[in-house]
């Protein structure tokens, strides 16, 4: 060997899995690698894909095994594996586990797929066959593939190819996705309100500022918030024509509708994320992400583990959404990695909300936030009244579950040819089923809930874990036949009932069973927007963010749901959920109405509600959770112990306790029974930690997870910051 020859490197190799750190490979002779670049390498009897953590020199002390290969694709830039070990320090995983989050979508490595098109060349043929003749013809529609011009022209695709071979066409490959248009930051938006104009304006400053600036856009249903930040946006890109920007919205949220105001605002449709992609789609805005071509996307909240290579701008709209917190492979809230990822990165964060969360509104007090208010409604149209209905006075006919007050309502909307929501969060047709002869309850086989009947379908479902059967004709306790009923109202039922109260209305459910993918979505809301439907009964997947010009009447038929239970922002949740839902009605021209059934009517999240005392209510929540040192006072985590065995998972409980670090001020609660005590034969134990703010709980949960050896068979899974309590 001369000495010229590079010395040997050493590759850290970390793993999309579960292991507790990058391995040590070594870089064979001839081949470099840099941090961030794609490789497989051996690992127990076969390769893995895996990503280069770090290089260094090969001191030859200890004998490595040898990199198998190195992959294309674009690598993960230094910004991205900062995130992703911050992300594993903060959620307390192996960062291999972070790193499957990013990686997730399934062959994305692949080079980009490419076809092969056939353009004219001009050059004319001097015998040409009708056949012939007929492709060229096609081709002047624009380049295709040889099976395209051959359907075009009605001929096969072999004429085409002849065609190439004679010279009066040519083939050239060509990415079969196209690739993701820039958007025209020049583009002029609608005019905005002064007050609008006000707070762009205060955004635009914080991007000039450059580096990390947060904000948080506070501002009614309905008073332009989206188009305030769309300021932001264009600035953004203005400023730096290379800059990526991710709009985090909830799921739902990702209809036709946004991306059809992305595309009005910036001349291209946005590039999407979300569960609700194929594949090939999910690969598309990957690699477009990757390679830093993707400009804006809007995702849901996995996206925020997208690999963007320079990442100016995060928005998360509907900020205090819970469809930002995931709790199945890893556990995370999407709005909380949003500004921490802002901060890595130097970039611009702007939380947009009408009902913020706690959270927000005392990090913008604080002044870590700056405080962006929108206080009323854009154009011409205004809040909708909220009333409460009071339904120890006003009960329900037997058999039913909408008072007469609000019958009344109903009609009325409907004689002045205006539309009408129901509201009610609950999917099917009853919660609850019970045979009238014995008393015994349908319950999950795989969780400790109820079977709802979904009655559209005629099963019994679980909603937890998605176990369904069909109805029995008899009670498996008692045998009797036909004695099962449903009890308690669902969307299904309420839809029954408005169906026989107003047989010339058209009645539709909105809820995630008869909505089950993007287009169901959108036809139900094209419907609703082009006056098709006159009364919507929906779950929250119909309240959220959807414009409705002719609704001016929202009734939620059970205001009372969610305000009892363990989750610690019950009361904040029915405040949100509620406001959100009533702001559905009034928003064009035409004043909206929203009517609350509540047995329950001096509820003080209700009363701040009807009274329009968001303060009043905050005010109450705040001081509830100062006192109790709950968040956003204190810092909470959760570790979820599940196993098998009851009596073994009971005695690994035992030793988990013992194993809890002492650390001043950090209280450890439990083992107690999880909220759902039962999933799938798992029985489930729960243990609280609750610290103060200054204290770095993940640092403890580490600590904690270190000394602890539960049995295989016994699982921990850590839940920071967790929303029920
Ligand atoms: P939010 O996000 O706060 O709910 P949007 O940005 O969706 O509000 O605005 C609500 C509706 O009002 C949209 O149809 C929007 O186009 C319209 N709008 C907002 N600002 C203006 C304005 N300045 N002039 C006219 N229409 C506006």
């Amino acid at each position: 060997m001369s000495d010229a020859a590079p010395s040997p490197q050493r590759a850290s190799v970390l793993f999309p899995m579960p292991l507790p750190e990058p391995f040590d490979y070594a870089v064979p002779e001839g081949v470099r690698v840099k941090p961030g670049d794609h490789v497989l390498a051996p690992l127990g009897k076969r390769s893995a894909p895996g990503v280069v953590w770090e290089v260094g020199p090969d001191d030859g002390k200890r004998t490595l095994k040898t990199l198998d290969d190195v992959r294309g694709g674009p690598p993960l830039s230094a910004s991205m594996r900062e995130f992703i070990d911050w992300a594993a320090r903060y959620l307390v995983e192996p960062p291999g586990v972070v790193l499957r989050a990013v990686l997730r979508s399934p062959g994305a490595l692949k080079p980009s797929p490419t076809e092969t098109l056939y353009h004219s060349t001009g050059q004319t043929l001097i015998r040409l066959t009708p056949a012939r003749r007929a492709v060229l013809d096609a081709v002047e529609q624009g380049p295709a593939s040889a099976a395209e011009l051959g359907r075009r022209a009605g001929v096969s695709a072999s004429v085409v190819k002849g065609l190439a071979e004679a010279g009066a066409l040519r083939a050239e490959e060509a990415p079969v996705d196209p690739a993701f248009e820039a958007p025209d930051p020049h583009k002029e938006g609608i005019e905005l309100n002064p007050v609008q104009a006000d707070a762009a304006a205060t955004l635009r400053r914080l991007v000039a500022a450059g580096g990390f600036q947060a904000a948080l856009l506070d501002g009614v249903t309905g008073s332009g918030k989206t188009e305030v930040y769309f300021e932001a946006i264009a600035e953004l890109m203005r400023r730096e024509p290379e800059a990526q920007i991710l709009v985090l919205l909830p799921e739902i949220a990702l209809t036709q509708a946004v991306t059809k105001r992305f595309k009005d605002r910036f001349g291209v449709e946005p590039a999407l994320w979300h569960s609700g992609l194929a594949d090939k789609e999910r690969r598309r805005t990957w690699r477009e992400v990757a390679s830093g071509r993707a400009k804006i996307v809007a995702g849901a909240r996995s996206s925020i583990f997208l690999p963007f290579t320079n990442l100016r701008g995060v928005i998360v709209d509907e900020e205090h959404d819970p469809t930002y917190k995931q709790d199945e492979n890893l556990t995370y809230n999407a709005r909380d990695l949003a500004v921490a990822r802002a901060k890595l990165q130097g970039a611009v964060c702007v939380l947009a909300s009408a009902t913020p969360s706690l959270e927000s509104l005392v990090n913008a007090e604080a002044g870590r936030y700056v405080h962006v208010v929108l206080p009323s409604r854009a154009g011409g149209a205004v809040l909708p009244d909220i009333e409460l209905l009071d339904l120890r006075e006003n009960p329900p006919e037997k058999g039913e579950w909408l008072s007469p007050p609000l019958h009344k309502a109903v009609a009325e909307t409907l004689a002045r040819g205006e539309q009408a929501m129901l509201y009610l969060n609950r999917r099917g047709f009853a919660p609850l089923v019970l045979c009238k002869a014995c008393g015994h309850k349908m319950k999950s086989p795989e969780a400790d809930r109820w079977l709802v009947e979904h009655r559209y379908t005629g099963r019994l479902v679980c909603h937890v874990t998605g176990f369904s059967m069909p109805k029995p004709k008899a009670c498996p306790e008692c045998g009797a036949l036909e004695s099962l009923i449903g009890v308690g109202p669902g969307v299904e039922r309420v839809a029954e009932e408005a169906r026989q109260r107003f047989p010339e209305a058209r009645v539709e459910v909105f809820s995630s069973d008869t909505a089950q993918n993007g287009d169901d979505v959108r036809s139900i809301v094209s419907r609703m927007e082009a006056g098709e439907i006159d009364i919507l009964v929906g779950t929250q997947i119909a309240a959220k963010g959807h414009n409705f010009p002719h609704l001016t009447l929202v009734g939620v038929v059970d205001a009372d749901l969610g305000l009892a239970g363990g989750d610690l922002r019950a009361g904040e949740r029915t405040y949100q959920t509620l406001v959100q839902a009533a702001g559905r009605a009034g928003r064009a021209d035409r004043p909206g109405r929203a009517i609350l059934q509540t047995w329950n009517p001096d509820h003080e999240a209700l009363q701040a509600l009807a009274n329009g005392d968001r303060d009043g209510f905050l005010a109450a929540e705040r001081m509830m959770r100062e006192m109790l040192g709950l968040p956003p006072f204190g810092r909470l985590a959760a570790l979820i112990v599940s196993g098998p065995d009851p009596a073994q998972l009971d005695e690994a409980c035992q030793l988990i306790a013992r194993a809890a670090p002492v650390s001043d001020g950090v209280q450890v609660f439990g083992p107690a029974e999880a909220p759902l005590g039962v999933v799938r034969g798992r029985w489930r134990r729960r243990f609280l930690v609750q610290a103060p703010r200054n204290v770095d709980v993940s640092a403890f949960m580490r600590a904690w997870m270190g000394r602890m050896k539960p049995p295989s068979a016994v699982r921990v899974v850590l839940d920071i910051e967790p929303y029920s309590f």
